[in-house]
């Protein structure tokens, strides 16, 4: 399996891309930077997106990926939990928002098709398996565990302390790696504890909970403001299984 890290920030700043993994040249999960980091040729491949939960840093290039490919690309495959892709129709592809896509050309063949879908069920998509878990966050938000015939990868999604996704975690026996977010320095426990994000405190606590046989952890979703002095706390922790998500790496299992 390989994931093209499009975009791995937690924020906008210049250089700075919010969340976006590129699975294969149609299949993305989250939309946080698909217009930022992704040529026209590129977007013009994708026709499925699977969204973890309806904040803004990783839905806001759904809204200008359908301007930049309307007439190009037929349809896109929005999927989501139930309340996420209704959320998403009521309070951003609302017309005032944004336009709605949803019913953009024509109601019977729109540009985007929400595809309600079940955690804990496998999705096949080609050679890769997706399933969701739905992780801590304070709107309803999902985690990702991707398969393929030799490796699994997990992928937190936003989320604070939570439990579910790594029980499941433990029924794989192939986990080749884990990206975990990260969002606040732990100065600022309180507002990650209030807004459901790990600081390196509780990212140290939690890793008791999933790490196994050194599987490596791939930290992403750094708030650009305290990147600094987040990479600083980890480093200050000296276990050799973090390291840090870059904008455009190809991550290979
Ligand atoms: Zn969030
Ligand atoms: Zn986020």
């Amino acid at each position: 399996m390989q994931i093209h890290i499009v975009g791995c920030d937690g924020g906008i700043a210049p250089g700075k891309l919010t969340t976006c993994f590129q699975l294969s040249d149609s299949l993305i999960i989250d939309a946080g930077s698909i217009c930022g980091g992704m040529d026209l040729e590129a977007q013009s491949k994708i026709r499925d997106i699977f969204i973890s939960h309806t904040h803004l840093d990783h839905i806001r290039d759904l809204g200008f990926l359908a301007d930049n490919m309307l007439g190009e690309i037929d349809r896109i495959n929005l999927h989501a939990l139930p309340e996420v892709n209704r959320h998403l129709k009521a309070h951003f592809f609302n017309n005032v928002i944004w336009p709605d896509f949803t019913r953009i050309p024509s109601p019977k063949n729109p540009f985007y098709v929400l595809n309600d879908i079940d955690a804990e069920t496998k999705y096949g998509f080609g050679a890769i398996t997706v399933l969701l878990v739905r992780v801590s966050h304070v709107v309803p938000s999902t985690g990702f565990v991707l398969e393929d015939q030799e490796s699994a990868v997990v992928i937190s999604g936003d989320t604070g302390p939570t439990d579910r996704i790594w029980e499941i975690c433990r029924t794989y026996s192939n986990i080749k790696g884990f990206f975990v977010e990260l969002a606040f320095p732990t100065a600022l426990q309180a507002i990650a504890d209030a807004s459901k994000h790990f600081t390196p405190a509780t990212l140290k606590k939690e890793l008791c909970k999933f790490e196994k046989d050194n599987t490596p952890v791939a930290l992403y979703h750094l708030k650009p403001k305290y990147a600094g002095q987040i990479r600083e706390e980890i480093a200050a922790l000296g276990n050799s299984v973090f390291r840090f998500l870059s904008n455009g790496e190809i991550v290979r299992f």
